[in-house]
């Protein structure tokens, strides 16, 4: 019998059309007060706001949620975390991240199985995963989908002279050394581009200036996995025009997430939020001047349905 202490899994699955969803978590940032991280937010509003949505101002938390997308010829693999680089990765980001290939393996994955990793954006929690704690590729027999704009800005390393601080000079070197490990099985893409039949990226240049969302069809359905388009289910989806402190572009960022949310709620595709809570699956509805984010409910695997127990 489990043990009462016991948390849920760090994975679920799900299905989108013919398609079979795995998603798998690579743990969580624990970003400190909103304040901070949305720093043209009134302070008193954005933390009444987070207190009327029974969340506390001070720790704002994102998740890492890494999609798998069996579309039965190929798996695809969203996003990788921030890695287990002692300096870089979770060196940094703590002992909660970093969880990636173990909750993979939970799933019943191995790294070996993916044949394509597509990257929204070259940031550290979405890309410094490329590689293992040696800086060897940890996908081997994948081939690396960036877009082409982020992939000439980040690996730029005569940008880390210039960045203003330490944590933005990471950045450059992380990038660099997750994308160069792989050579000429990185493809650099941009908008349009089909990752599989099915998958399509689209160019949401703000957040970063190379960032894609990736349009995700089958079986009549359409989710759209959005990265860092939005970070927060509530704070961003009330107020887009509040930038997240990471934004590269910040009225960019604010035009694509406005672009993209209109999209999603009004030809009612499923979004797939790589920072909402835990596994990251819901819709958008309209909600007074923003939008509110409704979690899809999720099929169970009831103990006493399963076929291979006598339980
Ligand atoms: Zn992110």
């Amino acid at each position: 019998m489990a043990a009462r202490t016991s948390r849920p899994a760090a994975w679920t699955r799900f299905r989108h059309g013919e398609f079979e969803c795995t998603v798998v978590s690579d743990g969580i940032l624990e970003m400190g007060p909103a304040r901070d991280n949305f720093p043209e937010a009134d302070p008193a509003e954005i933390d009444a706001l987070l207190e009327r949505h029974y969340l506390p101002a001070d720790k704002v938390r994102l998740h890492q949620n890494l999609l798998i997308v069996d579309t039965g010829r190929q798996l695809v693999l969203f996003d990788t975390g921030v890695g287990r680089s002692p300096d870089l990765g979770r060196g940094f980001f703590g002992p909660q991240t970093g969880q990636a290939v173990a909750s993979m393996r939970a799933a019943g994955f191995e790294p070996a199985d993916i044949d394509v990793v597509a990257i929204t954006h070259a940031h550290p929690d979405h890309c410094w995963g490329l590689v293992d704690e040696k800086d060897q590729p940890l996908y081997p027999n994948a081939r690396i989908v960036v877009s082409d704009t982020d992939f000439v800005h980040w690996t730029d390393l005569s940008r880390v002279d210039t960045a203003p601080n330490q944590h933005m000079k990471d950045h450059y070197v992380g990038a660099n050394r997750n994308l160069l490990a792989y050579g000429d099985r990185v493809v650099r893409v941009g908008d349009g581009y089909e990752v599989a039949p099915g998958i399509t990226a689209t160019a949401t240049p703000g957040h970063s200036p190379g960032h894609l969302v990736y349009r995700i069809e089958s079986g009549g359905q359409t989710m759209v996995c959005w990265g860092d388009l939005c970070h927060h289910y509530v704070i961003l989806l009330q107020h887009p025009e509040w930038r997240f402190q990471f934004d590269y572009d910040g009225p960019a960022a604010t035009a694509q997430r406005k672009r993209i949310y209109d999209l999603v709620e009004s030809e009612r595709h499923a979004v797939f939020a790589y920072h909402f809570p835990f596994p990251g699956l819901g819709h958008l509805k309209r909600d007074g001047d923003g939008y509110a984010w409704l979690p899809t409910d999720l099929e169970l695997d009831l103990p006493q349905t399963r076929k291979d127990t006598s339980a």
